[in-house]
């Protein structure tokens, strides 16, 4: 169009307009990215704000559930210790509150008490082979394993009585008189008898002492019976110098393994210890 923009004559509008339509570009480019940044800086503060809010949710959220899995866990707890007490309560049901009563000169066994479960005593343990004898069905078991030591230890016991009813103990009184005399009251001679109708009350005799009982504490197999029978639960009752009953070294009631144990231990008397004490054996009586 023409040869030459120097002599061109409108070149003063044309550079005019060149300068201002640039700058008008870099002005609205800057104004442009103002506002991008802006926009970006604005979001960036809003996801920092929503991050914030989703964290302190988290935090309400996880203490929350800490709490709820703590009351889980009290909840828990309290459901163990309820089906705790209540197998507990169960076993005690089960158990007979007998078993582990003392049997003083006010407090006698109900003269129409049976044992739940009797067993026959195999005729070798008897002392008089053709008398039947019965024992508590769960003493038995304890019984068996004391004679069986003892006569690997080459200690003779022999059973000379075991269960007997009121009736029984009524008809027997008489018969005992004769062997031991008349040192004991009526109320005490009662009592010893009480024991043996638990059913897990035992008197031992050996071959040769048989019924003069008198004899029994000089005996191999008492010595024997002092140092071992609390290993399968069974204890004197009426040990010398007692102040309860006369002495009666043939005559061992079951009271369970940690029962016995104890009462070795501590060389004390059954008959001596609280009852309350007693009675937290109960429930182990025959573990
Ligand atoms: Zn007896």
């Amino acid at each position: 169009m023409f040869k030459n923009f120097k002599d061109y004559k409108y070149k003063k509008y044309i550079i005019g307009v060149i300068i201002l339509v640039t700058s008008l570009g870099f002005g609205y480019g800057g104004y442009f990215y103002s506002l991008t940044t802006k926009g970006i800086v604005q979001n960036t503060k809003d996801l920092e704000n929503i991050i914030l809010r989703l964290e302190n949710k988290n935090i309400i959220l996880a203490k929350k559930l800490q709490k709820e899995k703590h009351k889980n866990e009290v909840f828990g707890n309290q459901i163990g210790k309820i089906v705790g007490t209540v197998g507990i309560l169960d076993k005690l049901v089960k158990i007979d509150k007998e078993l582990l009563q003392k049997y003083s000169k006010v407090y006698f066994l109900n003269e129409n008490y049976v044992p739940k479960e009797l067993t026959n005593i195999p005729i070798d343990y008897l002392y008089e082979k053709d008398r039947k004898l019965e024992i508590n069905a769960k003493v038995f078991p304890y019984l068996q394993s004391l004679l069986v030591v003892a006569k690997e230890n080459n200690i003779d016991l022999k059973i000379i009585s075991a269960y007997r009813s009121f009736g029984e103990q009524t008809v027997l009184k008489s018969g005992y008189k004769v062997v031991y005399g008349n040192g004991s009251n009526k109320f005490s001679a009662d009592q010893g008898y009480s024991e043996h109708q638990l059913g897990t009350t035992i008197d031992f005799t050996t071959s040769k002492t048989g019924a003069t009982f008198g004899k029994f504490k000089n005996t191999k197999g008492f010595n024997w019976l002092k140092e071992n029978a609390y290993k399968y639960g069974f204890i004197l009752s009426y040990p010398n110098n007692n102040a309860y009953y006369q002495y009666e070294p043939w005559h061992w009631r079951f009271v369970g393994k940690s029962l016995a144990r104890r009462l070795h231990e501590e060389k004390q008397y059954f008959y001596d210890m609280n009852q309350r004490t007693i009675d937290n054996y109960l429930i182990n009586i025959f573990d």
